[in-house]
């Protein structure tokens, strides 16, 4: 890429992104425990989700010592409702390993952000380029789509070498001086102009240094490479109830949805595992239907049934999914974590 054409660039998506980024209340922080927060949170998930949860998470934890002494349980009650749970649990170990290996002071580059669990390329250059002002390039799906049209890129940018080819633009193209600042400007124009259906050219502060424009590509690329589509995976659950508590159960940590609480269940069809799993046989369950959850790469098909327990069963349990049980208050469900799949079942037993 010529000099020119870069210094170019640079001008105009700063100069652009200074006079319409929207205010974001991680854009007001240098804290890198507030930033690598905030984009591990922003990943997979919308703008205005994130807002509450960042803002809840950071009055119950307001430093990367605070989460390290959390429980998991609580971090993942915060997270409740926001998806992706291994992200909460990775940011929690990150956490301790920041305050017990680093002594509590991030790496400030994006290498030895790099050595943090959880931190991958993305998040240390991320941390690195605006908590730190170091000169590291980020790329993102919004990133990959941007420089894919800038630079009239082909080759399907989630495959190898077209994610190389994007990496090595992002850092050639990097601001030495502002790089928090453009890796968010690159980011912002993809999230608000250059948007993956119908990007607003004549909107674009790029436009006059855009090949996918000149060329006439700008609805064809990127080349992205289909997606498998999720598979179906029937489940069965029970909604146990005793009086007015609701028995709950605790996924074990390696599982999908680790340490998460949810009324108990299996993979399978059949309702006959759910007397094991609630702990005392379930002579009438009564089916009450059945709730959809799609996951990046499941579709969840889940037939809800509801019983009365006669008795209370013991918290110990040792089955395939879950290593914890507890009966609580409908009140109380707010204080467990649970899954947005937990909440549907819930729901639709008119619990919760
Ligand atoms: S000109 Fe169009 S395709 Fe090119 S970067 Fe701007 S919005 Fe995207």
């Amino acid at each position: 890429m010529g000099r020119p054409r870069a210094t170019r660039l640079r001008r105009a998506l700063l100069d652009w992104y200074a006079e319409n980024k929207r205010d974001l209340p991680w854009r007001r922080t240098h804290d890198p425990y507030a930033v690598w927060l905030s984009e591990v949170m922003l990943q997979q998930t919308r703008v205005d989700t994130v807002v509450p949860y960042y803002a809840r998470f950071l009055r119950a934890f307001p430093t990367v010592h605070a989460l390290a002494e959390a429980t998991e349980g609580d971090v993942l009650a915060l997270w409740s409702g926001l998806g992706y749970y291994r992200r909460a649990r990775l940011l929690h170990e990150g956490a301790r390993h920041v305050a017990r290996v680093c002594g509590g002071a991030f790496p400030a580059d994006a290498a030895g952000l790099r050595t943090i669990p959880g931190i991958g390329p993305y998040t240390a250059g991320a941390v690195a380029s605006i908590a730190f002002g170091k000169p590291a390039p980020l790329v993102d799906g919004n990133v990959a789509r941007v420089l894919a049209r800038l630079f009239a890129i082909e080759d399907d940018v989630r495959g190898a070498a077209g994610l190389a080819r994007v990496w090595a633009l992002a850092g050639e193209l990097v601001d030495e001086g502002a790089p928090g600042e453009w890796n968010q400007a690159l980011m912002e124009l993809g999230a608000m102009v250059c948007t993956p259906r119908a990007p607003r050219c004549s909107a674009c502060p790029a436009h006059t240094s855009c090949d996918a424009r000149a060329k006439g590509l700008q609805g064809s690329l990127p080349i992205l490479r289909a997606k498998a589509r999720p598979k179906a995976e029937a489940r069965v659950a029970v909604v146990a109830t005793r009086g007015d508590l609701v028995l709950l159960a605790r996924r074990k940590s390696s599982l999908r949805f680790g340490g998460m609480w949810e009324p108990p269940g299996a993979e399978g069809t059949d309702p006959g595992v759910l007397g094991d799993l609630a702990g005392v046989s379930l002579a009438r369950l009564r089916e009450i239907g059945s709730v959809v959850h799609v996951l990046s790469h499941r579709r969840l098909e889940v037939m809800v049934y509801a019983a009365h327990l006669a008795r209370a069963p013991r918290p110990a349990i040792d089955a395939a999914e879950y290593d914890l049980r507890a009966l609580v208050r409908p009140s109380e469900l707010g204080a467990h974590g649970l899954s947005t799949l937990a909440r549907k079942i819930l729901a639709r037993a008119n619990v919760a």
